[in-house]
């Protein structure tokens, strides 16, 4: 036998028996999302490696050591993209979707990261966002957690919290960047190799450390709500009263301070603690500085991104996946004349009942193999052609699930009488 080629680690093939959660998961988002006027875009999972730099950011994590990142045979640097947001900008901006007008946006897609795998943490995974363009104020924002909030509602998820905070305007940041060096530079002896490395180039990453010995001196760390201009706490205190009148719980983090460069004012995270380690469901907020950095003209923006798989997780473990069945109708055949006309009888229940979901046998075999077939499908109903209902134009059908007597009807019957039970 040949050596077996294997799945690369990290990276998942999601097998039939998940695939209800996620078309569910995706069914409800795309029905949500319509229902508050968002409209769908795709964009392609390569981009030029410069649009991720740009956009998430020379020091983040992502940029610094996640990207699956090559060189193509004409000699450009592209990457797989790690996130969707940067992709959207670049198209709002390339095809003039982003000037003097609003947009509400929404995507899903594999994205690639090349981070240790562990449980809720992939190399390939999936997200579905939604971004919005053109909308200064935290009413948009507001917005935004009322459809994530509406989800989790939908899919029936429970346990999940939002968490909320401000990273102020570019000048408030810049004041705090400066303390929180000052603050680190004294600790420095206590900074893991990471944050070494961070104090330079992004200190404010040090706050999103997952390492458990820092958490104690990045919670004594300087808070930027210290600094915030009286425009920026204006801002933030709009989402909260905004937020307070839904009657949306939150908690107001000032450690949040999330993974990428793009983002200001307002940031949030849902957060489960169902999940353990990786717990963060969605995260998202404002990133208004972005569209011009990548080449646009000023534009306001508010988004955020949710992590599939995990949301998967929760639905499964949640129990909010009906196993439906995959099959209705199980048609058996036995003898070659059965065969011949199982086909056509088939195709003919499928014109007369749209929907229906009939497996038709294939690959021959005895009556008993056929029927364990059926039983295994999932099936409600068995019919069975064999050389007696060929030669009476009948079909006997057997309730598989009830306890019901079989039934022998002529084939001309056979739409009404499924079209009643069924
Ligand atoms: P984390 O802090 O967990 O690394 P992040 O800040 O890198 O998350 P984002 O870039 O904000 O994550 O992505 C949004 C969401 O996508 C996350 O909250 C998470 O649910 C999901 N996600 C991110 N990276 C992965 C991954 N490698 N595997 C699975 N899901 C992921
Ligand atoms: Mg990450």
């Amino acid at each position: 036998m040949a050596e077996q080629i294997k799945v690369i680690r990290g990276m998942h093939d999601i097998l039939p028996q998940h695939m209800p959660a996620w078309n569910r998961l995706e069914d409800q988002w795309r029905t949500l999302v319509e229902g508050y006027g968002y409209r769908q875009i795709r964009t392609p999972v390569v981009e030029k490696t410069a649009l991720f730099k740009r956009s998430v950011g020379e020091a983040t994590d992502i940029v610094e050591k996640e990207m699956y990142s090559f060189e193509d045979r004409g000699g450009d640097s592209l990457s797989l993209r790690p996130e969707g947001t940067a992709g959207v900008v670049r198209a709002g901006i390339e095809h003039g979707l982003l000037v003097n007008q609003q947009q509400r946006l929404w995507y899903s897609g594999a994205m690639f990261r090349y981070e240790r795998p562990q449980r809720g943490r992939y190399r390939q995974f999936h997200q579905m966002g939604a971004e919005c363009f053109g909308m200064p104020g935290p009413d948009i924002e507001a917005e935004l957690i009322a459809l994530a909030a509406r989800f989790w509602k939908n899919l029936g998820l429970e346990d999940i919290e939002l968490q909320v905070n401000t990273l102020g305007s570019t000048e408030s940041r810049a004041a705090w960047r400066e303390q929180l060096v000052a603050y680190f530079s004294d600790h420095r002896d206590a900074l893991d190799e990471d944050s070494q490395r961070r104090l330079q180039s992004n200190p404010l990453r040090i706050l999103d450390s997952k390492n458990p010995d820092m958490q104690a001196l990045i919670e004594a760390a300087p808070r930027l709500q210290e600094h915030l201009d009286p425009a920026s706490a204006d801002h933030f205190q709009g989402l909260l009263e905004l937020l307070d009148a839904m009657g949306q719980s939150y908690t107001v983090n000032p450690r949040l301070v999330r993974g990428l460069d793009y983002y200001c004012h307002t940031v949030f995270e849902w957060v489960t603690g169902s999940l353990g380690a990786q717990g963060t469901v969605c995260a998202g907020g404002r990133y208004d500085g972005l569209v011009e950095q990548l080449g646009g003209r000023p534009t306001p923006a508010a988004g955020f991104a949710m992590g599939m798989e995990r949301l998967v997780a929760m639905m499964e473990e949640q129990s909010l996946v009906d196993q439906k069945a995959d099959c209705d109708v199980y048609l058996l055949m036995v003898g070659d004349a059965a065969q011949r006309q199982g086909l056509q009888l088939s195709e003919s229940l499928r014109d007369a009942l749209p929907g229906l979901r009939l497996i038709c046998h294939a690959g021959g075999g005895s009556f008993k193999s056929q029927m364990k077939k059926a039983d295994r499908s999932g099936a409600r109903i068995a019919l069975i052609l064999g050389e007696d209902e060929v030669a009476g134009q009948s079909v006997s059908m057997k309730f598989l699930r009830e306890d019901r007597p079989q039934q022998s009807l002529p084939q001309n019957e056979l739409n009404e009488r499924l079209k009643a039970v069924l």
